[in-house]
């Protein structure tokens, strides 16, 4: 068992035995009893009763229940706490706009209550935040009336009238460690005393003040390498029982890198849970299930976009809703939950999506109905099928939040669905996630939650001259001329000071052994050098190696808590996959293409199933285009098919190509766009006759025609866009380009582009290959290699790099294209790109290779032996 953070000193375990025990902090609260049952367990006392120890809020809470059980006047009101408080400032909200700092008023409540602020009248309205505070404390306190509502801001007001009236009274209760207590709980306190309650203070036992060490890093990931190689060492020493704690400016944003860290260490335990326990909670925002079910509960109420939409579809919570890994491109770019129920034609989905889209439809109703459904839709999408431990606590939290909002129900009065979502959504994006505070021998805590513990050793980060004394942080709601006045605590820079100044001290206190550490992240500036914080000028400077007896241990940041830094990531980047499953048997030509320009891209494209995704859309994108061009071509070869025949070709074929390409479209885009097209694409036309016309005789033997072959013993099925013969050539094999293209991109070694060769190399007796480049303006040229040279020179003769003739340059393709496929075979994943100016420019998989930083692509491709 871990030693207790509150040693369980003769006075203290006097007051536990004696009566009620009321501590600062929630945390204390919870220490005090492990104090408590540790020393039971230890004397083998098996049952004992457990103590009445509370932190201050809940023991207000706990005399209120009494005060309702007695039944006296003033306690007949319904107690709202947390969520329900925020939902009925939300609800008394001045105007809707202002609903987004419900927050800060919901905590300026707290002061302006406790502190006694009404009675600095006027002054609040000297700012136009403390305006609108004061119109909206207005409302809050009629809506208090009229619906028979109290906050736990009143109770110790509420309290001490009951104590006057006589109507209740303890016979004991003694205080832990109470600071900056408000006038509120001072004066509850004071009347305890006058009404004959033995009323006593304890302060938390510390140790006596030692001198420690300070010590600066030059980055926040060293810090944390050596805090928990530091810790480990920490532990190894002193046994597991013992008690090491951890000190942090802001555990919100701390607590991921920090945890990675002591995963990285500590690999070597079961579960790194067993070693550390960092702090009460986390935002419940922050869990995938609350985005995905807010999202999600979004989509009934508004259209989302595409990928929004897929997003979704990957939530192991929803996977009742059967959503695509992607949407064909008669889906509209935005789409609302509604159009994706009529559009989804699968038997076995349909009755889920119908069950959902009637729970979230129909007449206004009142909250609690509205909750109920939101669960039965949660368990129709199938938010249980996925079970972690994780996950089971956020959906606690949703159901313990839930049964809130359905008390707050009789207030609201009946509510659209929208509202609905709207209130669950707010509620569910302010709610933390509490943990177990597991009680293992680390402890990571913020600031405020360690005060009044003890340890055996001690880190406290985040002590550099820049953040301790932190800076005031003033409620935006109150002016800080009224907070002055009324004394709140830490609201000018000489309170700030006191305060950690005793904080400075306490620490000093906390444990035989501490360190106090901070980052200069300034390093690279030759003006400027961090300190440590005056206040710890007592403690000595130390370096890693003075602290650890193996500095080098922390010198190599583990990749899963240090920053991204490219020539480390480099590392990590795999050369070679696993090599392709045995049984694959086809290829397509794509993966080919992939292969032989950046074999990365490959891996991830074919093995890892990272497509570039594209969204539906509308509007044809240059994709959609080049497929207009190809099928615009095909059509009007299908009528003429020699030189002499397109010659002949008139306005009605062209008009009926055209109307035939535009026919998919004209059903979802306006006649007005149609027209426009129309109007291109029979220019398009026109330009292209006068082009073939413009070439020595030909006949077009195949279109569209499907081919297959074996490639180093993998299947590959290919379709050619047109085959034609000339005087020349029997089998010049044309391919049509809207964008860039040109011959050169058939050379060895590496073929950016395969698909041509490929072609050479499946159909029989090829003698010739061209791109035909049609342009949205301008001149459409034809060029590519044949066995001879055409009388127009459209065609030349292959070049030297691919041998002397057209059967050697199919000879060689064949050669580079089997040792392409071999690599993709074997796994070969190295990043390679061909040509990082044609090839990475329009990659999808930038930040996943991790390749370049630079997107103006001015660096070279470093040779892997080069890496660090
Ligand atoms: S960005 Fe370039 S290097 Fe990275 S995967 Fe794509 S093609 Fe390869």
């Amino acid at each position: 068992m871990r030693l207790p953070l509150i040693p369980l000193t003769a006075t203290l375990k006097h007051a536990i035995d004696r009566g009620i025990v009321v501590t600062h902090t929630a945390r204390q609260a919870y220490e005090l009893k492990y104090s408590w049952m540790h020393k039971n367990v230890l004397d083998g006392v098996r049952a004992f009763p457990s103590p009445e120890i509370y932190s201050f809020d809940e023991w207000l809470q706990r005399v209120y229940e009494d005060l309702v059980r007695i039944g006296i006047p003033h306690a007949q009101r319904f107690l709202i706490t947390h969520s329900s408080l925020r939902l009925a400032f939300q609800l008394c909200a001045p105007e809707s706009d202002y609903v987004k700092h419900v927050a800060a008023t919901t905590r300026a409540w707290r002061t302006y209550v406790e502190w006694n602020l009404q009675r600095v009248g006027p002054d609040l309205e000297v700012t136009e935040n403390g305006r609108l505070f004061r119109t909206w404390v207005r409302k809050f306190q009629n809506f208090q009336k009229r619906q028979k509502i109290i906050t736990l801001a009143d109770l110790p007001a509420l309290i001490t009238l009951a104590l006057n009236d006589s109507a209740w009274c303890p016979k004991e209760v003694t205080f832990f460690g109470l600071e900056e207590v408000s006038p509120a709980r001072q004066e509850l306190i004071y009347q305890l005393r006058e009404h004959g309650c033995n009323v006593s203070e304890i302060q938390p036992p510390l140790l006596e003040s030692k001198r420690h060490r300070t010590i600066k890093f030059e980055t926040s990931s060293r810090e944390r390498s050596t805090l928990v190689t530091w810790i480990r060492a920490q532990l190894s020493t002193l046994g597991s029982n013992r008690r090491i704690g951890v000190i942090v400016p802001d555990l919100a944003t701390g607590a991921p890198r920090l945890r990675s860290q002591f995963e990285a260490s500590f690999f070597d335990c079961y579960s790194v849970d067993r070693v550390v326990n960092i702090g009460l909670g986390f935002p419940l925002r922050d869990t995938r299930l609350c985005k995905d079910v807010v999202q999600f509960l979004d989509w009934t109420t508004r259209d989302l976009g595409y990928e929004e939409i897929l997003q979704l579809g990957r939530s192991p919570f929803l996977r009742n809703l059967a959503i695509p890994d992607a949407f064909s491109d008669t889906y509209p770019e935005r789409m609302y939950f509604r159009e994706y129920v009529v559009r989804e034609k699968d038997e076995a989905t349909i009755p889920a999506l119908r069950s959902i889209l009637r729970l979230c439809s129909g007449k206004k109703q009142a909250l609690h109905e509205w909750v109920n459904r939101v669960i039965a839709i949660l368990e129709t999408a199938g938010w249980s099928l996925y079970k972690d431990a994780e996950t089971q606590r956020a959906q606690a939290a949703f159901m313990l939040l839930f049964s809130e909002l359905t008390k707050l129900s009789p207030l609201l009065g009946s509510i659209t669905w929208t509202r609905a979502v709207d209130l669950i959504r707010n509620e569910l994006r302010a709610q933390t996630l509490t943990v177990d505070i597991r009680n293992t021998p680390v402890q990571v805590f913020s600031r405020e939650e360690a005060t009044g513990l003890v340890f055996d050793a001690l880190w406290v980060t985040g002590t550099s001259e820049e953040q301790w004394p932190p800076k005031v942080d003033l409620n935006p709601m109150i002016p800080i001329s009224v907070q002055r006045k009324a004394r709140v605590p830490r609201v000018t820079q000489a309170q700030i000071l006191n305060w950690a100044k005793k904080m400075s001290e306490d620490w000093a206190r906390m444990a035989p052994n501490a360190v106090f550490s901070f980052v200069d992240e300034e390093k690279d500036n030759a003006d400027f050098f961090l300190e440590s914080s005056r206040l710890l000028a007592p403690h000595k400077k130390v370096e890693v190696a003075t602290l650890l007896e193996h500095p080098e241990v922390a010198e190599r940041d583990h990749p899963w808590g240090s920053q991204a830094r490219e020539s480390l990531l480099l590392q990590y980047s795999p050369e070679r996959g696993t090599k392709l499953p045995e049984d694959t048997t086809w290829i397509r030509t794509s993966t080919i293409r992939d292969q032989s320009r950046c074999p990365f891209r490959a891996w991830a494209i074919h093995r890892l199933n990272l497509p570039d995704r594209i969204s539906p859309h509308r509007l044809p994108n240059v994709l959609d285009r080049g497929t207009d061009v190809h099928e615009l071509t095909e059509k009007l070869l299908k009528t003429a098919q020699n030189r002499a025949q397109i010659d002949q070709l008139g306005s009605e074929d062209i008009a009926e190509a055209v109307n035939q390409v535009l026919k998919k479209r004209r059903r979802r885009l306006p006649a007005g766009f149609i027209d426009r097209e129309r109007e291109r694409l029979t220019k398009l036309a026109h330009r292209w006759i006068e082009f073939e016309v413009s070439r020595d005789d030909f006949k077009v033997v195949a279109l569209e025609k499907k081919f297959s072959t074996k490639i180093a013993g993998l299947d590959l099925s290919l379709r050619v866009d047109r085959i034609d013969t000339t005087e020349e050539l029997s089998c010049l094999i044309i391919d049509y380009k809207t964008g860039t293209a040109s011959p050169n991109s058939w050379l060895p070694p590496r073929l950016n582009e395969p698909q041509m060769p490929l072609y050479s190399v499946v159909v029989p007796d090829t003698d010739g290959l061209a791109y035909q480049k049609i342009p949205a303006t301008g001149k459409i040229t034809m060029t590519g290699f044949a066995d001879t040279q055409d009388q127009r020179r459209k065609l030349k003769t292959v070049p030297d790099t691919l041998g002397t003739d057209f059967s050697d340059a199919k000879a060689k393709w064949k050669h580079v294209i089997e040792a392409t496929v071999e690599q993709y075979k074997n796994g070969d994943a190295r990043v390679d790109p061909i040509n990082v100016k044609t090839v990475c420019q329009h990659c999808h998989l930038m930040g996943f290779c991790r390749q370049f930083t630079d997107i103006t692509f001015e660096l070279e491709t470093p040779a892997l032996d080069d890496v660090e």
